[in-house]
């Protein structure tokens, strides 16, 4: 579950990690009284989950009142890369000395936590990954050892951050590893974490992804929830116990499980990829579940089946008799994409 920045703040806030004082607002007179409260200057922000608000005319700085109410005016109903803003955040402004950036999230591959660090923070780390990628220093944390606040004073010194930032950087990084640890993030993000000319550290923005897997162990985490719009095909499949991700474009794709009747269900799909490389999952199991499913539903789309691994050909000896131009086997995982993307009405 995706937070907005005002929820990833306070869920910061909770570890320690210092934010700027404010409060959420959904109509400009909700606004002006959380500007009053924060002291002005202010920051308005608008809360969707999306990145580069800033960009879009979602982050705007408010002197006094009118400009609170022109800026939250015209905040709340823009629409920001699809997302139209409901709620504001709205914080005492920081002056800014630096930007930088710090992460953690999994590497997978690894099988340790990443953290990523740079002085080159405000801008949108993939152009910085992209453009001077020594700039970011990572540091690959092992989840037994967990990080030490020794370990996060060498990792700011080789990112480089300034002088009177570090020794408050490095303390708040092992608060932020907390965070993402014991929090149960997949990803905790600060862009930017600021030194101000004050010389003080602190989180002006917040992507935090939490764990959906650990959300039993979190009932707090019910309050978030509650707050956002679902995505209708992602509740039903929770209803079911299984993940779906709404994606742009025309190919439904099944990489686990029997999630054919809420694949279906999705408009936009026109034609269904089940691709399965059946490890402890059987591939007779799944073409007897593909072929279950299809007696209890009408399939609005053709299927395109890729089935491989552990008694595949089991598998295929179910399916045989089956097949037709709205049920299609294929040997490979390329030769299946190709032909779902043909049935889907693109070019493969
Ligand atoms: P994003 O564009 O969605 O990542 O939103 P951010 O919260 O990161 O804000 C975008 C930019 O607005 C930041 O990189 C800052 O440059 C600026 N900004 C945000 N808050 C403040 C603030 O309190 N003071 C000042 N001076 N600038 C701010
Ligand atoms: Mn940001």
């Amino acid at each position: 579950m995706d937070l907005f920045e005002y929820q990833g703040k306070q869920y910061f806030a909770r570890f320690g990690i210092p934010i700027s004082k404010g409060g959420v607002a959904d109509t400009v007179e909700e606004a002006v009284a959380q500007a009053e409260a924060s002291g002005y200057p202010v920051v308005v922000k608008a809360q969707v989950k999306v990145g580069g608000r800033g960009k879009a005319g979602g982050v705007k700085l408010a002197a006094d009142v009118d400009e609170v109410r022109t800026h939250a005016g015209n905040i709340l109903g823009l629409d920001i890369k699809g997302h139209v803003v409901k709620r504001l955040w709205v914080e005492h402004a920081s002056d800014i000395d630096k930007e930088y950036y710090a992460s953690f999230t999994l590497d997978r591959s690894a099988k340790k936590h990443l953290g990523m660090l740079s002085a080159e923070g405000g801008v949108e780390i993939e152009e910085v990954a992209v453009t001077n990628p020594d700039a970011i220093a990572l540091l690959h944390v092992d989840p037994v050892d967990g990080l030490s606040l020794e370990a996060a004073r060498e990792w700011v010194d080789r990112a480089n951050l300034d002088e009177p930032a570090r020794a408050q950087a490095a303390e708040l990084l092992v608060k932020l590893y907390t965070c993402y640890t014991e929090g149960d993030c997949d990803l905790a993000e600060i862009n930017p974490l600021i030194l101000t000319p004050e010389g003080k550290v602190h989180a002006l923005d917040a992507k935090v992804t939490l764990d959906d897997n650990a959300a039993y162990r979190h009932p707090e985490w019910d309050d978030f929830a509650g707050s956002d719009v679902e995505d209708e095909r992602e509740t039903r499949a929770k209803e079911r116990g299984l993940n779906y991700i709404g994606l742009e474009g025309s190919v439904g794709i099944i990489a686990n499980g029997a999630a054919l009747e809420v694949i279906n269900s999705d408009p936009a799909v026109r034609s269904i990829f089940v691709n399965i490389f059946g490890g402890i999952t059987r591939v007779d199991e799944v073409a007897k579940g593909v072929l279950e499913a299809l007696d209890r539903v009408e399939i609005s789309s053709p299927i395109v089946l890729r089935l491989d691994g552990t008694n595949a050909v089991a598998g295929r000896e179910i399916l045989a008799d089956h097949l037709s131009d709205r049920l299609v086997a294929e040997p490979t995982m390329l030769d299946a994409a190709r032909r779902a993307v043909a049935l889907a009405g693109g070019k493969s």
